[in-house]
């Protein structure tokens, strides 16, 4: 059980500040996922957290110690990377026993634990292989196995699923969620897929350019983004932002015209979700369909209004109800459901 506190870390490489001045806790037995665009500085903020990299500034501590200069070894954290960083010539026995051994347990019982954890992630007849006689999926459990063999104070996972098909992620996404808080064990989790991020997060923080956007949970930053950065990059696809003029109630910008709550005036940033987006059959409508694609139970359809694309999600059974699937070029109107839109200042891109 262990609570991690970063304080105004730092760390600059070539001049440019990739991670700067972040404060961020992980709270005791929680899972804390940091996501956001490849290079904002997530695999920094992990690494130095595992004490694998120096910050330039900032402290870390884990319950309450202060380990900013401490190697990773004095830090009880176990890491779990991309490429799973398996030992080649050791069985996976071996593999998960290593922490242990290390740190001079005994072998029978450094055996038997390693057994225990391999079950934990359904690997108990794998043991005497070797890595290379693994797919990527059950390398990458044993090396989730030797991060829990010791059951360390801290989990930290840097994109552990990037190298697997997208079925297996999903899979092995949730093993890693139910593993977590079974343990119960403070988390610390990049990645760059929000989907991924979405789904495990108790604690959601977005990273732009080395700061926090927003942290919150999953729910929070999906229903209020904190500005056009998270909400583009929340959410599949990303919220579609326009850019316009806010008077007398009303949005508008080149053919479109859309309530927006009358205190809002002046350059604004329309924010509406896909699934927020009403589309429908209108043969006088002012915007035609551009593309439509069947994503299983729900439509994806980018309409065109003027030279301008917005992207609709609309579920099958709504369509169904439709004279026909929407083709591109059939003219339909475009309106947003009440009360969903996102308003951002059109300068600064925070949420008003
Ligand atoms: P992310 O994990 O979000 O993709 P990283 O934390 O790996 O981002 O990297 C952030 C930025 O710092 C990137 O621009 C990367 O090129 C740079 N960077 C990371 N490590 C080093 C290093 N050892 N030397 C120089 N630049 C680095």
């Amino acid at each position: 059980m262990s609570t991690v506190e970063l304080s105004g870390i730092t760390k600059t490489y070539g001049g440019t500040a990739v991670v700067d001045g972040l404060d961020l806790t992980l709270p005791d037995g929680s899972l804390t996922v940091l996501v956001g665009p490849s290079g904002c500085g997530k695999s920094t903020t992990l690494r130095i957290t595992a004490g694998l990299e120096t910050a330039d500034g900032g402290t870390v501590r884990i319950d309450g110690r202060d380990v900013t200069g401490a190697a990773p070894r004095e830090r009880d954290v176990a890491m779990v990377f991309q490429n799973y960083a398996l030992y080649p010539q050791l069985s996976v026995a071996g593999n998960i026993a290593f922490p242990l051994r290390n740190a001079g347990v005994g072998k029978a019982e450094a055996a038997q634990r390693a057994r225990a954890a391999a079950v934990r992630v359904g690997i108990e007849d794998l043991l005497t292989r070797k890595p290379r006689q693994l797919s990527g999926g059950q390398q990458q459990r044993v090396a989730i196995a030797r991060a829990l063999v010791r059951t360390p104070s801290v989990f930290l996972f840097d994109e552990p699923l990037s190298n697997l098909d997208a079925k297996l992620r999903v899979e092995l996404r949730s093993e890693i969620r139910r593993l977590q808080q079974e343990l119960g064990i403070t988390a610390l989790y990049v990645t760059h897929d929000q989907e991924e991020a979405m789904t495990i997060a108790d604690q959601l923080v977005v990273l732009n350019a080395g700061r926090i956007a927003q942290r919150g949970t999953p729910d929070e930053l999906y229903r209020t983004p904190a500005d056009t950065f998270v909400a583009g990059f929340i959410g599949s696809p990303g919220t579609n932002l326009v850019d316009g003029t806010a008077r007398d109630g009303v949005f508008e910008v080149d053919g479109l015209s859309w309530p927006v709550p009358a205190a809002v005036a002046g350059a604004v940033t329309f924010g509406v979700r896909p699934e927020d987006l009403i589309v429908a059959p209108d043969a006088d409508g002012h915007a035609r369909v551009d593309l439509v694609e069947l994503l299983g139970p729900r439509y994806v359809v980018i309409v065109k209004v003027g030279e301008r694309r917005l992207t609709a999600v609309i579920e099958a059974s709504v369509v169904a109800a439709w004279p026909a699937v929407p083709q591109p070029g059939d003219r339909v109107r475009v309106q947003v459901r009440p009360g969903r839109e996102h308003l951002f200042d059109a300068a600064t891109g925070a949420r008003l």
